[in-house]
């Protein structure tokens, strides 16, 4: 059976972005196939976080991903901090990874160009590498991410083919991933800049959706989402980024095609269409929400959590002691 790996920053609370170009896509393979879900926390620290919240927002998201139905008795959820093969494993991506590579990163080119080089950490330039180690540990088959992550899923299969040719005397000892974008909802955009992508880190709380926000918070952002002049819903990504973002969001949640939605609000003001998709996000986060909140208190999470970290160690130290005997690092084992 195929192996799936991906993983989420918490970073902040996770957004209706990630959740339709992420999160969700999660909870049917893991009936499938082998699949890890990590809460990359060290992929956080690549920007400042404030450390008592960083660990609330933590454990948190681990709690999401099991109110979204992920069940740890299919799937292992953890912890990427938890098992230190990840932070090992990147040392040696690293020393195969040129600068040029990761300078080219679209990433690392909008997330350094407000601060210039000197005000962001090497991490931030060096968080692909950490990414590639992420994957390859588990020998993942399939990465199911949103589009903004495509680019880092190349530079993965670069590395895979680069190490297997370089160490593996024509022997595969790494995985060679696929990457997994849903057809729509792979880029979901802020609700305040339909340009740009919605961000869990954005410093403009009104341009995304938190999947924690309070119902009234929900319906407050989606009322002041940016739309047009033209009062005509229809998509049209080009000339009508706004309406199509919230058409798409309205889609994603309630399984009804695009046209079919159209046709429902023709001749409907954007007033209505709005309260309606208010609601219907409200309607799929509230259960969730509530989820969530009784596994946070519960001591039920820490358990999963432990049991996840003990269950990937096993699999990802294999891979390293592969890719150490391979690179010719310590003894052979
Ligand atoms: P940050 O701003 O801290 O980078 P983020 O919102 O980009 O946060 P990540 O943790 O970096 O979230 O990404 C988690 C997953 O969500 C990835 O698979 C990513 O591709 C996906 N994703 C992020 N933003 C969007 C979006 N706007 N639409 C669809 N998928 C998204
Ligand atoms: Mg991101």
């Amino acid at each position: 059976t195929k192996t799936i790996f991906s993983g989420i920053q918490p970073s902040g609370t996770p957004t209706i972005g990630n959740y339709i170009g992420a999160m969700r896509q999660f909870i049917p393979l893991q009936e499938e196939f082998n699949c890890f879900y990590c809460i990359v926390d060290e992929h956080a620290i690549t920007v400042p976080q404030d450390r008592l919240q960083l660990r609330k927002q933590t454990k948190s998201l681990a709690a999401l991903y099991l109110a979204i139905g992920l069940d740890p008795e299919k799937a292992t959820v953890f912890i990427q901090s938890e098992v230190s093969a990840h932070a090992e494993a990147a040392w040696i991506v690293q020393c195969n990874t040129t600068i040029g590579e990761l300078e080219r990163m679209t990433q690392f080119k909008d997330k350094s160009a407000k601060n210039g080089k000197a005000g962001v950490s090497a991490g931030l330039l060096t968080y692909p590498p950490l990414m590639v180690a992420d994957i390859i540990l588990y020998q993942a088959d399939l990465v199911p991410v949103g589009e903004d992550q495509k680019q880092h899923l190349e530079l993965t299969r670069d590395f895979v083919e680069r190490f297997n040719n370089r160490y593996g005397n024509n022997n595969a000892i790494l995985t060679l991933p696929e990457v997994h974008i849903p057809e729509a909802g792979g880029r979901i955009m802020s609700l305040q800049d339909p340009t740009k992508k919605m961000s869990k880190s954005d410093e403009n709380q009104k341009g995304f959706i938190s999947m924690l926000d309070e119902p009234k918070v929900i319906r407050k952002k989606i009322k002041s989402a940016i739309t047009d002049s033209s009062g005509v819903i229809e998509y049209d990504k080009e000339n009508k980024p706004g309406v199509s973002n919230l058409l798409t969001i309205y889609s994603s949640f309630t399984n009804e095609s695009i046209d079919t939605i159209v046709k429902r609000y023709e001749g409907v003001g954007y007033g209505q269409f709005k309260e309606d998709l208010a609601e219907a996000v409200v309607a799929v986060l509230e259960p969730i929400q509530q989820r969530h909140d009784e596994l946070l208190a519960s001591e039920e999470l820490d358990l999963i959590l432990d049991k996840g970290a003990e269950e990937a160690r096993l699999v990802a130290n294999k891979t390293l002691r592969k890719m150490k005997n391979a690179v010719g690092l310590g003894r052979k084992r």
